[in-house]
Formats: C-alpha cells, sequence, structure tokens
C-alpha cells in the first residue's frame, strides 16, 4: 500500500494538523485546556508495522492517561470503520476480565481496528484463548500482548471465597493457583480488598507464564523480540492501567 495515498492519511499526519490548531488555551479564571486528539483513521499497516512494542505499551499509556483526565481522543468512529473494512492491523491483543467496569478499549482510548480483544472472567489463558492471541500476532501482525487484571475482581474473590455454580466452579479453578502463591500475612478472605487485588496481580503473573509454558508460536515470536508480554492492573478507583516491569 503506497504510504502517502491521499485517501489514507496517515494518523500522525491527523495528529500534526489537530494539533497545530488546536494550541493550549488558558481561560480567564486560569483553566488549562488541553488539545482534543482527533483519530480519524484506524491503524494502517505501516503505521502498526513501524511501532516497536514498546511504542504500542506508550501509545496504551497516553491512551489511559487521556481516559484519566477525561479528555479521550476525538474518535470518528464511523471513518475508522470504513477504514478498516479492507484489512485490519490492530498493535495488541489484550486479554481482560468481563467485568462491565473494566472496559480494556475505553480505559486505554483505542479505537476500531486498534487492538483485538479477548474477555474472560479472571483473565486467565487456555486453548481457545492462546489460539485466538497466536493469531493475532503471528497471522496478524500484533507487536503486544497485555494481560489486564483489575482491582475488585469478583471473579478472583469467588476463587479465594470457593465459589461454586456450575462452569463457573471450573473456571474459578483456574485461578486458585495464584491465592497459593500469593505472599500475604493479613487476612486471606474474600471480603479483603487488599488480598483481593493481591491475588489479582499474581493471577497475572500467571497467566503470562501459562501463555510462555503453553503456547511455543508466541513464545518464539517473544524470544525473537517480535512481541512483548506485558501484564497491567486496572485500578477501579483511580481508572489508572499500571503496567508491570515497563
Ligand atoms: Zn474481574
Amino acid at each position: 500500500m503506497n504510504k502517502n495515498h491521499p485517501t489514507q492519511p496517515s494518523r500522525r499526519s491527523i495528529l500534526k494538523k489537530t494539533l497545530a490548531v488546536s494550541a493550549l488555551t488558558v481561560t480567564g479564571v486560569g483553566t488549562l485546556t488541553l488539545p482534543t486528539l482527533t483519530f480519524a483513521a484506524s491503524l494502517s499497516k505501516e503505521e502498526r508495522d513501524a511501532m516497536t512494542p514498546d511504542a504500542v505499551i506508550e501509545h496504551f499509556k497516553q491512551g489511559n492517561l487521556r481516559f484519566r483526565e477525561n479528555r479521550p481522543a476525538k474518535h470518528d468512529y464511523l471513518a475508522q470503520k470504513r477504514n478498516s473494512l479492507a484489512g485490519q492491523y490492530p498493535a495488541a491483543v489484550i486479554l481482560s476480565c468481563i467485568d462491565s467496569r473494566a472496559p480494556a478499549e475505553i480505559v486505554l482510548d483505542a479505537g476500531i481496528g486498534e487492538t483485538f480483544n479477548a474477555r474472560v472472567a479472571g483473565n486467565i489463558s487456555n486453548r481457545d484463548i492462546l489460539g485466538s492471541m497466536e493469531f493475532a500476532c503471528a497471522v496478524a501482525g500484533a507487536k503486544l500482548i497485555l494481560v489486564m487484571g483489575h482491582t475488585r475482581c469478583g471473579a478472583v474473590r469467588g476463587a479465594i471465597d470457593n465459589a461454586e455454580l456450575g462452569n463457573l466452579t471450573g473456571l474459578l479453578e483456574e485461578i486458585k493457583p495464584a491465592i497459593e502463591k500469593t505472599t500475604y500475612s493479613g487476612e486471606r478472605t474474600g471480603s479483603n480488598y487488599e488480598f483481593v487485588d493481591a491475588v489479582a496481580r499474581k493471577n497475572v503473573e500467571l497467566t503470562i507464564e501459562n501463555i510462555r509454558k503453553n503456547s511455543a508460536v508466541l513464545k518464539q515470536l517473544e524470544d525473537e523480540k517480535k512481541i512483548k508480554i506485558v501484564g497491567s492492573m486496572y485500578s477501579l478507583a483511580g481508572g489508572k492501567v499500571d503496567f508491570f516491569e515497563v
């Protein structure tokens, strides 16, 4: 694809134009108005391929900052929908919990065509999730696997409290190894959110271990430094996505 194709303006040029006309302004009462980013187009192949895994992480950190400061990018979803119709070039695949309060794309301020998303209670991996991640990275070219746990996770609480219900019982079993591997000297119950959050964090670490152990495809891509596999925790209270080790 021609990078300078007239119908496919690069995101960078769009950003540049938007920023150029939206200078910082200070109102009479001293309120600082930050420029609004406009993402009219979804990621092109050239833009995505030019990003390193670290650049993708930085991109999400900036998106989460915009979310927390309540100045999300001005997404033109219909333009992104049209633009991505011929092909998708997402930069990352995100594994997060089904919790309605932790929607990965919103808290990272990502648009259409930017991320693959897998969601399952307690953000654990299994064969189908791994297969989806292998497609995202080895076939579609995503540069980052982001496992995102969150505070006050009901699935983690359920695992700690040995909840039992139909198929949920088996799912919660997948989280239980994180409970025993969590070092915590206080009250180890589901009603102690400090403990619940510590287990959720350990659960993210174990999910990443499982991804490396159970997917030779993804492990090889990581060893070749073509992708990064990174953990994170989303805070329901503060809205911050805390990236591990980066
Ligand atoms: Zn959860």
